[in-house]
């Protein structure tokens, strides 16, 4: 197998040492892949900067020319949670662009696989505006671009970030053409996604959300991946699938209440990696969303990797949760219920 990790040193530059999303997130993955070995292992995909075009396949034209203003005028607050620094508009820019270029890299058959390192991350930011840590919508980006470039018919987005990815499925809740699948703890920021919620008009029934009780762990998500997304996924028959890797949904995360351990992110990876295999040629390329204890997130992301990379076990010295997790019957009763699977 060969797999591909996607890094830029312009993604440290979006900064701000008191928030959670800061820096120290990917200089501490870095440093344990290093460590690790894992980075000799893998290919690094050089990151470009995605064209404006590229980007207003998902966002509007003055969004986009008021976030490179407030960069250029010194940044500032968009809102309460999301800060824009001078360099924050090329750091979005070049995270989107080096997506797309993990997209390119797995789609012309250079490496099987690949994750995106990139910061800001995406997955909350809506067509006209930043939120949640996010500016550009990266994964959502990533989707218009792989359905255009490559002629594509059907992308899969599995997003198991802590929070649902409310920009994400705004973007393509008319769009049969992209399916939306999300497990995130509920309710909780940023309110939406109850299992209500599964698109509208000609993309009624392709926004599949999975809303977890505070308290849902390894057993738990891996059921609702088992039991919703792997029937889902078949039935669909995706082309590629994307992935929103959030890492906020560990037990030790400080942002979170969900119970799950590396080995339990470990076998989400294994399941997805499974059903590209047998639905797309391989073809899985996931993008960095959440994930705020900087340990658990290494540990995570290296993980991820020995997954992809093949690797029969993973290191997980935090080991599971302490405590004992909420049961999900209800809700996987509730999601395929509505999306009418056996
Ligand atoms: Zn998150």
């Amino acid at each position: 197998m060969t797999t591909a990790y996607v890094y830029d040193p312009l993604y440290l530059e979006h900064d701000q040492r008191q928030h959670p999303e800061n820096k120290r997130r990917l200089e501490q993955v870095l440093k344990h892949l290093k460590k690790a070995g894992f980075l000799k292992r893998m290919k690094l995909v050089k990151a470009r900067d995605a064209s404006v075009d590229e980007i207003s396949a998902v966002h509007h034209p003055g969004y986009i020319a008021r976030l490179r203003e407030i960069a250029e005028g010194g940044g500032g607050w968009w809102d309460a949670d999301t800060y824009i620094g001078s360099q924050s508009y090329a750091a979005a820019l070049r995270a989107a662009g080096g997506l797309l270029q993990a997209v390119d890299a797995v789609q012309n058959g250079k490496v099987d696989n690949a994750l995106a390192l990139v910061r800001p991350p995406g997955h909350h930011a809506l067509p006209d505006r930043a939120m949640g840590f996010c500016l550009f919508n990266n994964v959502a980006i990533a989707a218009r671009y792989a359905l255009q470039q490559y002629d594509l018919d059907r992308v899969l987005i599995v997003d198991f970030d802590l929070h649902h990815g409310n920009g994400t499925q705004d973007v393509f809740y008319e769009e049969p053409r992209v399916l939306y699948f999300s497990t995130h703890q509920y309710p909780y920021y940023p309110g939406t996604g109850p299992w209500q919620e599964t698109g509208r008009g000609a993309g009624q029934g392709y926004t599949v959300n999975v809303p977890l009780t505070a308290g849902t762990g390894d057993a738990g998500y891996q059921r609702v991946f088992d039991e919703i997304l792997v029937p889902v996924a078949q039935r669909y028959q995706p082309e590629l699938i994307l992935a929103s890797a959030g890492y906020d949904a560990h037990w030790m995360d400080p942002l979170g209440m969900m119970l799950l351990s590396v080995s339990g992110y470990a076998r989400l990876a294994r399941t997805l990696i499974t059903l590209a295999d047998e639905l797309c040629a391989g073809r899985l390329v996931l993008t960095l969303e959440g994930g705020y204890n900087l340990e658990a997130l290494a540990l995570c992301i290296g993980a991820t990797f020995s997954m992809l990379l093949g690797d029969d076990h993973v290191h997980d010295p935090l080991g599971p949760a302490p405590q004992e997790e909420q049961p999900v019957d209800s809700v996987i009763e509730s999601v395929k219920r509505v999306h009418s699977l056996a």
